[in-house]
């Protein structure tokens, strides 16, 4: 089964707005074992529209649009699959008496005249209310081309339930035959991870494993299909199982989930907490704790100590330390840790400071140098890391390692 995407938005041909949501889409598909086969964006006009859907017709059963179903002038998508599929537009009464109640309620104030717009409909499609804002969806088919269109409006809050309200349907297109897992693993290097489970992967087909590496962490996606769901579950646990076996505690997730919410987890299990110094990274780990739901149970404090002073005064790095070994080292780094979980009288205590460049680096010091300290009651542990990349790259490098080191001691 395969499935294309279009994104209808000129504003989606510009740098200022991202097509994101095919994005999500195409992950949505996947889960339902449905291929995307192409996406398109396409600019607000009738004739683009309509030719980006002539163009696939034939190329799959499946073809999902969003945007420009708005009410305003600019939302063409409606006129697009009019022409595109020979089907008359027609008004539909019932539909503009909710859509009008529908803004009443929503923004409590008399409806504009153009919202008569979006009351037409494609002859012959379903309409797919709207449960979150007034615009409607729809479900059309063309049984001759076996053909389906599911056409959604552009903002996500609003298409997501109406996709959640045509996913059986999907699913039965689907066949459920694909079977896919996430391994998240921390503490190697892509090329380390390629190393060691390519004795596993090399010249097989099903499942497919992808390496995917980024400065968060390295993840294996692995995909398996069948007709029966239940072998597609077996192929892809087999492979699993070995893949625990040459990379063991690096794996820190068999669910998707980020470090952070793992970090979390483990925390909330083991009824500790934690404080975070940060120098280089500004910021970024407690930002990075803090978008996990929940996180108050276990992040106490949260310090960007950037200067020397700051360092001394809040966290109390002794100045003879930095004058001596400068900022970036070893010991203003475990004085960070230890500092900052006095300070908040958490069980766990994190200190980084680094030179994220991409100035400020010296041959002794070099950009990328970063310091992660970890205090515990009972102990310290600093580690000195060499990361590159941009100054974003180094900065997410660092609150990752800093992450793991934690995570390691609480397995
Ligand atoms: P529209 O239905 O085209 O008027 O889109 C309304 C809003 O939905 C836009 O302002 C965007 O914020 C959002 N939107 C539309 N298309 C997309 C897309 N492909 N990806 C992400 N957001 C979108
Ligand atoms: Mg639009």
């Amino acid at each position: 089964m395969i499935a294309h995407i279009i994104a209808v938005g000129s504003e989606l041909l510009t740098p200022f707005r991202q097509d994101t949501n095919s994005l999500e889409i195409t992950r949505r598909l996947m889960d339902l074992g449905i291929k995307v086969g192409s996406k398109t964006v396409v600019p607000d006009n009738d004739e683009e529209i309509a030719r980006a859907i002539k163009s696939l017709m034939g190329r799959g059963q499946l073809i999902i649009i969003t945007g420009g179903l708005g009410p305003t002038a600019d939302d063409r998508t409606r006129e697009g699959i009019s022409k595109a599929l020979k089907k008359n537009l027609i008004f539909d009464e019932e539909i503009h008496q909710w859509i009008k109640e529908r803004f009443k309620q929503i923004t409590k104030r008399q409806p504009p005249d153009n919202l008569a717009r979006m009351a037409f409909v494609p002859e012959g499609a379903e309409v797919l209310y709207n449960t979150v804002g007034a615009a409607p969806g729809f479900w059309i088919e063309v049984p001759e081309k076996d053909l389906r269109l599911l056409v959604l409006p552009g903002p996500p809050a609003e298409w997501k339930p109406m996709f959640e309200a045509v996913r059986e349907r999907l699913e039965a297109l689907g066949k459920k035959n694909l079977e896919r897992r996430v391994l998240r693993i921390a503490g190697l290097r892509e090329a380390e991870v390629e190393d060691r489970i390519s004795p596993f992967i090399t010249g097989v087909k099903n499942p497919s494993v992808t390496i995917l590496a980024s400065p968060e962490d390295v993840q294996l996606h692995i995909v398996a299909t069948s007709r029966e769901p239940e072998e597609a579950r077996r192929l892809v646990e087999e492979m699993v199982g070995k893949f625990k076996e040459v990379l063991g505690e690096n794996i820190y997730s068999f669910e998707d989930e980020p470090l952070e919410k793992v970090v979390g987890d483990l925390l909330r299990q083991k009824g500790k907490t934690l404080a975070v110094a940060e120098s280089c990274t500004g910021g970024l780990l407690s930002h990075r704790i803090t978008n996990i739901p929940g996180s108050s149970d276990y992040f106490l404090l949260g310090a960007v100590t950037y200067s020397n002073q700051a360092k001394i005064k809040v966290l109390g790095v002794s100045e003879e330390n930095i004058r001596e070994f400068g900022a970036v080292s070893e010991p203003v780094a475990k004085e960070m840790a230890i500092g900052v979980r006095k300070l908040a009288g958490a069980d766990f205590g994190i200190g980084i400071t680094g030179i994220a460049g991409p100035g400020g680096g010296t041959p002794e010091k070099p950009v990328g140098l970063v310091y992660i300290g970890l205090s515990w009651e009972g102990g310290v542990e600093v580690q000195r890391k060499r990361f590159s990349g941009t100054r974003l790259q180094i900065k997410t490098y660092s609150t990752s390692h800093a992450l793991d080191m934690l995570r390691r001691r609480l397995i």
